[in-house]
């Protein structure tokens, strides 16, 4: 069933997989990490097969394991079995997942968000942190959104946190790339709401009309959302506020919006 067994760390495609830490090198290679038998059979389940799945020495216990095996190879991937603590150096982590999966990146353009099917999309601007980001394409998912659009410079959906985070959400929803630029002149023929979200404004988010599709604008988690991106939306809404906390964490206050736009 395993096509090869590795146990050196000095091996070639063990430091190849462990580069993908680094944001250069999953640009170049277009390849990214996903851990964790649930990951990866996520990815199966939606068309996304790994290039390679490495596993530890215990995967042919379990069930799962041996069908993402079993499946990975049917696609034409590698699938290799290595030590422990490779796979721990594979994943930083102590305790690593009993699987790790290199999957090739998949990023949607502005043209493939069709308006209609799904009653929401969300932008993000400038997201800075992974674990925000990742929690935000998760609960994107869960809602039933129909893509997450990252606006200009952002932290790369595709580092292993953020795809930590999203628990096989990553596979499931659609994400884009786009600067300002471009995102403003896809934003004129939105047909619903485009709602942003500002600490300042006047209107309560419960009280705003969400006509769908609605598309949700959020703000980096510093600067909150500038001019040139409020000035976008037809309207501009605030969660209330009611403790000494003077806003709420970004992938809360984008859960809020975004089951206030799809209730
Ligand atoms: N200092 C920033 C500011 O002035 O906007 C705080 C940014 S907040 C941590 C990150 C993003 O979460 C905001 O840009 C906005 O999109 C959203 N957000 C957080 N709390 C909010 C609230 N109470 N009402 C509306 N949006 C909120």
């Amino acid at each position: 069933m395993t096509a090869r067994t590795i146990t050196s760390l000095s091996n070639d495609t063990v430091k190849a997989v462990r580069a993908l830490h680094m944001r250069k090198a999953r640009e170049d290679s277009g390849l990214f990490v996903a851990e964790g038998l649930k990951t990866v059979i996520e990815g199966l389940d939606t068309a996304h097969a790994p290039r390679i799945l490495m596993h530890g020495p215990d995967a042919a216990a379990s069930s799962m394991a041996s069908r993402a095996i079993t499946a990975t190879l049917a696609a034409g991937g590698e699938v290799i079995e290595v030590t422990h603590d490779i796979l721990a150096k594979v994943s930083r982590r102590d305790n690593p997942q009993a699987v790790v999966g290199v999957f090739p990146q998949m990023l949607a353009v502005l043209s493939d968000v069709v308006p209609g099917p799904a009653a929401c999309v969300v932008a993000l601007h400038r997201v800075r942190d992974p674990g925000n980001l990742g929690t935000i394409i998760r609960t994107a998912d869960a809602a039933g959104c129909g893509a997450v659009i990252l606006v200009g410079e952002c932290c790369d959906p595709f580092g292993v946190e953020a795809v930590r985070a999203t628990m096989g959400s990553i596979f499931a929803v659609p994400i884009i790339q786009t600067d300002e630029a471009d995102f403003a002149a896809w934003r004129a023929s939105w047909p619903g709401s485009v709602v942003g979200t500002l600490l300042e404004a006047e209107i309560d988010h419960r009280a705003a009309t969400y006509r769908r599709p609605t598309l949700i604008l959020m703000g980096n988690e510093q600067q909150g959302l500038p001019q040139e991106m409020s000035g976008l939306c037809d309207v501009n809404v605030k969660i209330p506020m009611r403790g000494r906390a003077d806003s709420l964490n970004l992938a809360v206050a984008t859960g809020v919006m975004i089951y206030a736009a799809t209730d």
